[in-house]
């Protein structure tokens, strides 16, 4: 991945900034340059989500990559946003609360450093909305 886009990327993970397509209305995230239904004819914006969503499914990961080990184990989740996309994310709570339909909200979190460039990688975790059950 070069450069720009690599931090491109991290601002987007950052800021969690999708797109919007004014013609159908649809939300996309990671964000698209074009619309998948409209093609050619939507018109495509750049929308900043509020990071609120729920807890679609969830697994909880005992084993990872070489960089993670340390954070093992760990929710991973798929969240649907107000707005209607789907990703992938960590969710940071205890294990026994993690359900689906939970409602969560996006977190500043750092996912792991690359120790020889001393390059920290930042990303989006989701944190239960609220923490009284
Ligand atoms: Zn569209």
């Amino acid at each position: 991945m070069s450069v720009p886009r690599f931090w491109r990327r991290l601002k987007n993970l950052y800021n969690l900034i999708g797109t919007h397509c004014e013609k159908c209305k649809e939300y996309y995230y990671p964000p698209r340059n074009m619309c998948p239904r409209c093609r050619r004819t939507g018109v495509i914006v750049p929308f900043k989500f509020n990071g609120k969503g729920e807890v679609v499914t969830y697994t909880i990961v005992h084993s990872a990559a070489k960089d993670y080990v340390r954070h093992t184990p760990y929710i991973l989740a798929i969240i649907k946003l107000e707005e209607g996309p789907r990703l992938t994310s960590q969710v940071i709570c205890a294990h026994e609360d993690i359900h689906i339909g939970m409602k969560v909200k996006s977190a500043f979190r750092r996912l792991g450093e690359e120790s020889e460039k001393g390059m920290i990688y930042y990303g989006t975790k989701f944190i239960p909305l609220e923490t009284v059950k």
